[in-house]
This record gives C-alpha cells, sequence and structure tokens, in this order.
C-alpha cells in the first residue's frame, strides 16, 4: 500500500465535484471487534454478516446518498482492517480525511476509554475542520450495556462531536449515522462563471 494512495483528497478535506455533489474521505477508529466493519457491510451493501470478516484494508468502500437539501454525498469509507493496533499508521490513515467516525461498544468500557483514546489523537493530529463523530455500537444488547448513552453523549458534547447509538445487526441508526454526517459537511460555494 502506497502512502500516495492514501491521500488523494483536495487539502481543504473536501474534494468535491460541484457544491451539489460532495466526495468525503471518511475513516473509522475503535477498538477491535466494536462493530466498525459490520457499520460499513450494513451501510453499504444492507446486510449483516458476522461470520465474514472482509477486510477491506488496501481500499475502501464507496457509497453515495442523498440529503434533503439535493446534495449527494460519497462516502469513501476507510476501515483499519485490524491496523488499529499500530498507531505508527494512523496519521497515514487519517490525512485527508473529512471525517472520522470513532466507535465503541455500548457492553464494553474499555472500548469506550479506547474511543477517547482516538479523539485525542485525532485532537493532536488530525486536520483543524475534521468533523468527529462518536458511535456508541452494538445497541441491540442492552442487557449487556456497561456505557450508559448520557456517559458517550457527555463524552461527545464536550469534545464537540457529533453522537449516536447504533446497531449494525438490526439496522438501528446506521442511515442516520451517514446523513447526520453529510448534513455537518461544509458546502463548498458555487464557482464562479
Ligand atoms: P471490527 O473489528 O471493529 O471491524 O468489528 P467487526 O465488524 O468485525 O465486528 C465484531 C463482531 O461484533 C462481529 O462478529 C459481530 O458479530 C459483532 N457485531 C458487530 N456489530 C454488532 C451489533 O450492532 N450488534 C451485535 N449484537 N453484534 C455486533
Amino acid at each position: 500500500r502506497s502512502p500516495g494512495k492514501l491521500g488523494g483528497l483536495n487539502s481543504d478535506n473536501t474534494a468535491s465535484n460541484d457544491a451539489k455533489n460532495l466526495r468525503v474521505k471518511l475513516v473509522l477508529l475503535g477498538d477491535s471487534g466494536v462493530g466498525k466493519s459490520c457499520i460499513v457491510l450494513r451501510f453499504v451493501r444492507g446486510q449483516f454478516d458476522p461470520t465474514s470478516k472482509v477486510t477491506i484494508g488496501a481500499s475502501f468502500l464507496s457509497q453515495t446518498i442523498a440529503l434533503l437539501d439535493s446534495t449527494t454525498v460519497k462516502f469513501e469509507i476507510w476501515d483499519t482492517a485490524g491496523q488499529e493496533r499500530y498507531a505508527a499508521l494512523a496519521p497515514l490513515y487519517y490525512r485527508g480525511a473529512a471525517v472520522a467516525v470513532i466507535v465503541y461498544d455500548i457492553t464494553s468500557q474499555e472500548s469506550f476509554h479506547k474511543a477517547q483514546y482516538w479523539v485525542k489523537e485525532l485532537q493532536k493530529h488530525g486536520g483543524p475542520d475534521m468533523i468527529m463523530a462518536l458511535v456508541g455500537n452494538k445497541a441491540d444488547l442492552h442487557e449487556r450495556r456497561e456505557v450508559s448513552a448520557e456517559s458517550g453523549m457527555d463524552y461527545a458534547e464536550r469534545n464537540g462531536m457529533f453522537f449516536i447509538e447504533t446497531s449494525a445487526k438490526t439496522a438501528d441508526n446506521i442511515n442516520q449515522l451517514f446523513e447526520e454526517i453529510g448534513k455537518l459537511l461544509p458546502r463548498p460555494a458555487p464557482a464562479l462563471s
């Protein structure tokens, strides 16, 4: 994997064809096992398959959505593919990303702590305009919940992040996550003609 392939977007973090069609790099971060790949598969392919561990590491998956203001957003979604262990790779990974989605598992306090580590990393090394979302996944497992929704919400609020709880299994809030991010993206000024 060459570092050059990780970039490719404009320096303003939003590679846009025009004001109505946005294209953004989105990176997923979070502890291994919190459901990052499952969230991507649910969003891009509309399925939940806990048995197939797809590796999209060498590249990214993309999905385009249309918002109510008739803007379309093409998300280029990068998954860590297990490389979250190698912190040194991280800056390369999130370079040029307009959006970072930091995922934890609501049944794991440890994964919530790990999410906070990633938030601090991004605050140090990410672009100043990066949009950050905090996602509490596996919301269907409420009987095993270790992290309250309030804890997630409070932390996100203190750090200027968007917050949502999702379930890749039941599809709860998965599309909403990406739609809300789409609404937060800056709209480039229309080109002068
Ligand atoms: P990653 O390492 O963060 O990419 O995690 P995966 O996407 O591989 O998911 C790890 C495991 O968590 C999978 O085997 C799924 O069975 C499970 N999982 C992922 N999302 C959910 C969810 O929303 N609900 C439940 N119950 N299990 C999930």
